[in-house]
């Protein structure tokens, strides 16, 4: 029986003293009971040590003494080895029957929700530091639908044939993986988009060069495991992890790069955008760059909205794991009347609630930050707001004596543009401006134009009116909307993911369009 491939992963809850509850307690232990991992470089299956004799520390960020994995860091030979196997890997598994490749893809997301399912969720919770339930929307729903909707896709896909046919003429489309090889760049914050990054191109019959985060070596290596006992080929993903700027600049330099399929920063997206461009005679064709980046995203609050709910999705937006996605609300825009009749009341209450610890405990709604770096940006952008004479009215510190901790915090500013409103700060930090309630749609068209980034933004309004207005007044000030819904969450096959603007080229990842990228389609015309 062919497994449903468009029903999502059904998500467990771990309740206290549940069987979830135990064995997801009981990987976290046996996890923890193996730190430091090793992490190696596999090339065409083969597992390696540093070329550059240099190995890097993934912390374990609730608790920095704790190292989680050495990953072994690549160096420009075993770049250049792991590019050479994935073009040799390419001919066999161009070759493979579109079944037999959706088959390994298929396993690897039954791996994963079932045998693999609470050693991936404790390494991503010790590793990236998510608590349980952020763990389980990631490492083990979204990256097994990954998977499985991306088999869909693709069938959808192949399924395309051209309309008409003429007597004596038979037309079809072929559709080719692209010529040479593909780079995934994975980010740190969600182990599903390490395994979709280098799947989604594979699937189609790509060979891929994969640089994992290093922040998420060991999470990273559990998915290129489950992949490869799921059936994968070796030299189809080269799992190298190590120094991000020569292991990409070594890839994007090389005459057989063909796409790139990236998730990170901004600046550094640009950065290869314009180093890919400078290439372009070196190259046999124009590379596929597929990218998704950051984010300044917005809740728009209209007057008749209700006050907790509201306060609720905004809490869980901006401060679920931290607001270290890419999704995350840092930008609150509140109607005053709503503010002074109890929005600002119930908001402050709710974030002095919330506690901030180890994601191992349990209780705590916010674990820590990802790394040193980050604690320093975050507190930092906090302290810049108070310079510019901003208001923190909850939370406002951070202890990373032990773990990176910031609690969750809330900034209020009179100037629309100030630095926290308009920069991307990747942490738990939202700044509210109060606007007046005449100025609903002056104050949309300020939403839209106060960043260059457009990924996810919400509206809350039960006037219909608003809705609709404000709909059309922010057509373009988001790739992810959300009407009385928070700005994070985004589901596989729900709500295809991803922005245009500054935040990416809005391929949409979790959707069809995706895998169009990846594919370069020959037309066919044959005459009998
Ligand atoms: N897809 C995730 C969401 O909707 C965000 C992914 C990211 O951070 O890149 O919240």
């Amino acid at each position: 029986v062919r497994a449903d491939i468009s029903a999502n992963e059904a998500m467990k809850n771990y309740p206290a003293q549940s069987a979830e509850r135990q064995a997801l307690t009981q990987a976290l232990n046996d996890v923890a009971a193996t730190f430091p991992q090793s992490v190696p470089i596999v090339i065409n299956g083969e597992r390696q040590k540093s070329g550059l004799n240099s190995t890097g520390e993934q912390l374990n960020p609730s608790k920095h003494s704790q190292v989680v994995a050495t990953y072994e860091e690549a160096s420009d030979a075993q770049v250049d080895a792991a590019i050479k196997g994935a073009l040799d890997a390419k001919k066999s598994w161009e070759a493979v029957p579109w079944n037999d490749k959706a088959a390994i893809f298929l396993k690897a997301a039954d791996l994963i929700s079932t045998k693999y399912r609470y050693t991936l969720m404790a390494a991503t919770m010790l590793g990236q530091g998510k608590n349980t339930w952020q763990a389980e929307i990631d490492a083990a729903a979204e990256l097994a639908d990954f998977l499985r909707f991306g088999v869909k896709y693709v069938e959808e896909m192949y399924a395309v044939q051209p309309p008409k046919n003429a007597p004596g003429i038979w037309n079809r489309t072929e559709y080719r993986p692209l010529e040479g090889f593909v780079l995934a760049v994975s980010p740190f914050n969600f182990t599903a988009i390490g395994g979709n990054l280098p799947a989604a191109p594979a699937l189609v019959g790509n060979t891929v060069v994969w640089k994992p985060s290093p922040m998420a070596s060991l999470s990273n290596y559990i998915v290129y495991q489950i992949l490869e006992e799921a059936g994968l080929p070796k030299g189809v993903i080269q799992f190298v992890p190590g120094p991000p700027a020569e292991i990409v600049g070594r890839a994007v330099n090389n005459p057989d790069f063909a796409a790139l399929h990236f998730t990170g920063s901004t600046h550094v997206f640009k950065h290869l955008w314009k180093t890919i461009s400078s290439n372009l005679d070196l190259y046999k064709g124009y590379p596929r760059i597929v990218g998704e980046t950051g984010g300044k995203n917005f809740h728009l609050v209209h007057n008749s909205a209700p006050i907790k709910p509201t306060v609720v999705q905004t809490i869980r937006a901006a401060f679920e794991y931290q607001g270290q996605k890419c999704s995350a609300c840092s930008r609150l825009y509140v109607p005053s009347s709503l503010w002074k009749n109890g929005f600002e009341k119930e908001l402050v209450e709710q974030v002095n609630k919330i506690t901030v610890g180890p994601v191992q405990d349990w209780e705590h709604f916010m674990g820590p930050v990802i790394n040193k770096p980050a604690f320093d940006k975050i507190t930092g952008y906090i302290k810049k707001a108070q310079e510019v004479g901003d208001k923190v009215i909850a939370g406002g510190s951070g202890d990373d004596s032990e773990g990176y901790y910031v609690k969750p915090t809330v900034i209020v500013t009179t100037n629309p543009k100030t630095v926290t409103m308009t920069e991307e700060i990747f942490g738990p930090v939202i700044t509210v401006y109060v606007y007046e309630d005449a100025d609903f749609e002056k104050t949309a068209e300020l939403v839209d134009s106060t960043t260059t980034y457009a990924l996810t933004g919400a509206l809350f309004a039960r006037d219909r009116e608003a809705v609709i207005k404000g709909q059309a007044l922010l057509r373009n000030s988001a790739g992810n909307f959300y009407i009385n819904d928070k700005c994070t969450g985004a589901v596989v096959g729900q709500q295809p993911f991803g922005g245009a603007r500054a935040s990416g080229t809005n391929d949409k990842a979790g959707a069809p369009s995706l895998f169009s990228r990846f594919v370069s389609a020959r037309s066919i015309k044959e005459a009998f």
